[in-house]
């Protein structure tokens, strides 16, 4: 950064909730800076699911095309048994979900989708290595300390900076977050062993077995070549200090492989490489601003990641934040962020409830309430 050591509103992160703020708070007019600790973009995690929910907020991004060009559009979300294949729910998706919800519904690789989000934040906005370390809170702005030595004022702060917020801790004091007891395996199958089964994987599925464990699996590009699965299992505990840990495919195979359905089996075999990631919690926040400090997605909310929502509500409240300033005015945040809060709460709390729960489209059920939900034109709750 050229010596910029004032902005109106800094956003804390550039994640996929924070790339979302500063891309729809920009785009309404404000002077948007962001801060992010990570050195360059990195094309962390593999899939991810969009829902239409977020993909009309995207659709106001001009970035719908661009992903619906990229990602893979499910006819449905099947729930199967992961032993006798037999099907547990069929959720119409594809051109049901453009008709019934206003939007269609892809999964994609996450780094596709992130530096999607990122083209459009014009270079000299988006700060990497900028990791901050502290704040004050002052009369007039917010002093902000990054690692790299650099401080910055700012008029309004957007938390944005995921579950081990800087921000939250502020508000809130320092707590550490709750290992959720589950963890996910999460791995990119070979394509040619996968093909060499000669079986019809379809492009949204997942798997279940006894006390909810699970594998989803999906396609995660338009033209099906890439295919990837996260599991859900209940574990003992988490000691490792590393954020992932290497698992293998017997692993994968004395957790799932038991008289397990073929379609699964060659799942397994066509794991090279996959990974072992803990899933963390906290309960829901007593508060989501403070002054001039506001927080979003998983800063405020985190979940374990079954609804496929997590980051959905991250984008959906930068939709609402962004909104609730717009209408009041940057001088105004205090009703913005009133406003924002009591919009939010109740969605995000029950997402995240359901999440936690893990239960969601494992029988059949009505997800409109989810999907046809529309952020850019919902009602704000003043
Ligand atoms: P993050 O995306 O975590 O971003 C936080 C950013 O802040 C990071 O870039 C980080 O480097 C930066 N940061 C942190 N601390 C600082 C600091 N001190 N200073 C500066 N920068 C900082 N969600 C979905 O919607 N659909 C899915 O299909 C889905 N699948 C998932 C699968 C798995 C296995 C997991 C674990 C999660 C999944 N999620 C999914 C959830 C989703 O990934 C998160 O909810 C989402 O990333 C939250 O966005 P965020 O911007 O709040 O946080």
């Amino acid at each position: 950064m050229t010596d910029i050591e004032t902005v109106d509103i800094a956003v804390i992160g550039a994640g996929l909730g924070g790339a979302a703020a500063a891309a729809l708070l920009r785009n309404a007019g404000f002077s948007v800076h962001s801060f992010e600790q990570a050195d360059e973009f990195q094309r962390v995690g593999a899939g991810i699911h969009i829902g239409p929910n977020v993909m009309k907020i995207f659709r106001s991004l001009g970035l719908e095309d661009r992903l619906a060009e990229i990602g893979s559009h499910p006819s449905h979300w099947f729930s199967r048994d992961g032993r006798s294949g037999e099907y547990l729910s069929r959720i119409e998706l594809g051109d049901f979900a453009v008709k019934e919800y206003g939007a269609p519904y892809i999964t994609i690789h996450r780094g596709d989708m992130h530096v999607t989000q990122l083209s459009v934040l014009p270079p000299e906005t988006l700060h990497f290595g900028y990791r901050l370390t502290d704040l004050e809170e002052r009369d007039d702005d917010v002093l902000l300390s990054f690692a790299n030595g650099r401080q910055v004022s700012a008029k309004l702060v957007v938390g944005a900076d995921g579950i081990g917020s800087v921000i939250r801790e502020k508000l809130l004091g320092p707590e550490r977050p709750r290992f959720s007891g589950w963890v996910g395996h999460r791995a990119l199958v070979d394509m040619d062993k996968l093909r060499a089964t000669g079986l019809e994987y379809e492009r949204c599925v997942k798997w279940w077995w006894e006390h909810s464990r699970h594998i989803m699996a999906y396609a995660t590009k338009n033209d099906g070549s890439e295919y990837y699965y996260v599991t859900g299992v209940p574990v003992d505990g988490w000691n490792h200090e590393s954020s992932y840990v290497d698992s293998s495919r017997e692993e994968m195979e004395a957790i799932f492989g038991d008289n397990a359905h073929p379609m699964v089996k060659g799942l397994i075999d066509a794991t090279t490489e996959v990974t072992k990631w803990p899933f963390w919690n906290r309960d829901p926040m007593p508060l989501w601003s403070r002054g001039r400090l506001v927080m979003l997605g998983d800063a405020c909310h985190p979940m374990r990641p079954h609804m496929a929502q997590g980051a959905g509500m991250a984008i959906e409240d930068a939709t609402i934040l962004t909104r609730a300033l717009s209408l009041t005015g940057e001088a105004d945040y205090k009703t913005a962020f009133g406003i924002y809060e009591r919009t939010r709460r109740e969605r995000a709390t029950k997402v995240q409830t359901i999440s936690n729960a893990n239960t969601w489209l494992k029988e059949p059920e009505d997800p409109a309430w989810v999907y046809a939900y529309d952020p850019i034109h919902a009602e704000l709750v003043g």
